[in-house]
């Protein structure tokens, strides 16, 4: 028997996930290690702890485990904000007029506004349960900073924010809110590191980069007695905890006899998408279903559609573990693209090697239809996306539309990783007339790739 779908599934607190899902380990391929940034030779567990904590440098290099106990503390501060709804997209079904049914999975309901508190909460947790004193990250456009500013001030946690600089004059909200919970927020570069120092002579005025705050932020814990340093994508911890998404979103649509067809995200570093696919990738792994995955990036950072397929720094000051991933060079300084988290040069290894192999497709989308769908979506739907978010909720639109021509009733499925309430300047600009598509030239990312370590 067919249950009538509801507007919004939402799942019961005992429905929520307690295991996170290691998508690697469900990989016949095993990924390319990551490697030590001045020997390059295969980070060791000795070598994670330099930076990250022990738990969580254990999972980074764990690639056998398929579930991984999420802890009760972790579990009870999901409950805070989670089961996140899925929501059945009836109203933008019928303002598209397709045969096609959408459904999203929306992250935004929590202070932060986005997914980022999924790994957060947990990376907080691990920090606090090893006895360190607190954390240093990086933030661009500033939901990864409000998320563990949250994440530490519930564990009672210090939290140091490295915000590049464009981002921390341009959104003095954001900046606020990390120091409503408690966080101390710097504008990167800064003159506290030896990093932000080489950079700011060799380019003052310098308005900043994620890959540079990420340097800072490595640089301040090492030299930190009780602090380690937190990411908040690109590695594989990040997609692990992230794999909330995906289980939820599977659990709703099996409650309601429902499969997707079509799982879309959008993709910086790869955490919210890795996330969300997780289980139906495992699937198609296993050779049980088969899904069509589709990454969605700016075409201001097309990272998976022209970048290369090697090893590289994930930060500019090369101090981080080298990944082999899709990217555009550790030097590529992306347009100031409004989608701010979105702005990274490279691609989570999995993500990347699940492309290369022909498993997941990618899709590169202009700005100004971003923010077309952005606004479209807004009006019939009521929630007002992330920027970042709009990528997703482009290509779905576009899907959606193509099944209009053909007459296909697929399902679609794709992740609305956060709210837009900070981004209302970009917004501003689209209403006026004064966003711009820039796409780089092919001489322009050659000179980020030309940068890339040989090895
Ligand atoms: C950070 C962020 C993204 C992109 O990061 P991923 O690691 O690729 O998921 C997307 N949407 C929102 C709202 C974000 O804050």
């Amino acid at each position: 028997m067919k249950k009538e779908i509801p507007y919004k599934i939402y799942l019961e607190e005992t429905e929520l996930p307690k295991q996170w899902l290691n998508l690697r380990a469900f990989r016949p391929n095993k990924p390319a290690p990551l490697l030590h940034p001045t020997t390059f030779q295969p980070m060791t567990q000795a070598d994670m702890e330099q930076v990250f904590c022990a738990e969580l440098a254990k999972q980074e290099l764990d690639d056998s485990t398929p579930f991984i106990d999420i802890p009760q503390e972790i579990i009870d501060f999901y409950k805070m904000y989670r089961p996140a709804p899925l929501i059945r997209a009836y109203c933008l079904e019928k303002a598209l007029g397709t045969p096609a049914k959408i459904y999203y999975k929306f992250e935004g309901n929590n202070t932060s506004g986005s997914h980022k508190l999924n790994s957060a909460i947990a990376q907080a947790y691990y920090a606090k349960q090893q006895g360190l004193k607190g954390v240093t990250t990086e933030t661009g456009a500033g939901q990864w900073g409000t998320a563990l500013s949250m994440a530490c001030a519930y564990f009672g946690l210090d939290c140091k924010v490295f915000m590049v600089k464009c981002s921390y004059e341009q959104k003095p909200f954001r900046r606020e809110v990390m120091r409503t919970y408690g966080a101390n927020v710097t504008p990167s570069p800064s003159t506290t590191t030896e990093i932000g120092r080489k950079i700011l002579e060799e380019f003052p005025g310098t308005s900043g980069s994620l890959g540079c705050a990420i340097s800072e932020a490595v640089e301040t814990a090492s030299k930190l007695d009780g602090y380690r340093y937190a990411l908040g994508s690109v590695l594989n911890q990040v997609l692990l905890h992230q794999s909330v998404i995906g289980l939820e979103s599977k659990t709703a649509l099996d409650k309601y006899g429902e499969k997707a067809d079509i799982i879309i995200g959008c993709a910086g570093g790869g955490s919210n998408l890795g996330g969300l696919i997780a289980p139906f990738m495992a699937e198609k792994l296993q050779g049980k279903a088969d899904y069509q995955f589709i990454a969605v990036e700016p075409s201001s950072c097309p990272t998976l559609t022209r970048g290369k397929y090697v090893y590289d720094y994930c930060d500019t000051g090369k101090v981080c573990p080298l990944q082999k991933m899709y990217t555009l060079g550790s030097g590529f300084i992306p347009a100031a693209s409004h989608a701010g988290g979105l702005r990274y040069h490279g691609m989570t290894s999995t993500l990347s090697q699940l492309y290369d192999e022909g498993l997941m497709q990618a899709r590169s989308v202009k700005q100004t239809e971003v923010f077309a769908a952005a606004e479209q979506f807004a009006r019939v739907e009521g929630i007002l996306p992330a920027p970042e978010s709009a990528h997703a909720i482009r290509v779905a639109m576009d899907e959606a539309l193509k099944c209009k021509e053909t007459g296909e009733q697929k399902t679609i499925l794709f992740g609305l990783t956060g709210t837009g309430y900070f981004d209302m300047m970009s917004y501003e600009k689209f209403h006026d007339g004064k966003m711009s598509d820039y796409i780089p030239t092919q001489a322009e990312l050659q000179k980020g790739l030309d940068g890339l370590p040989k090895i």
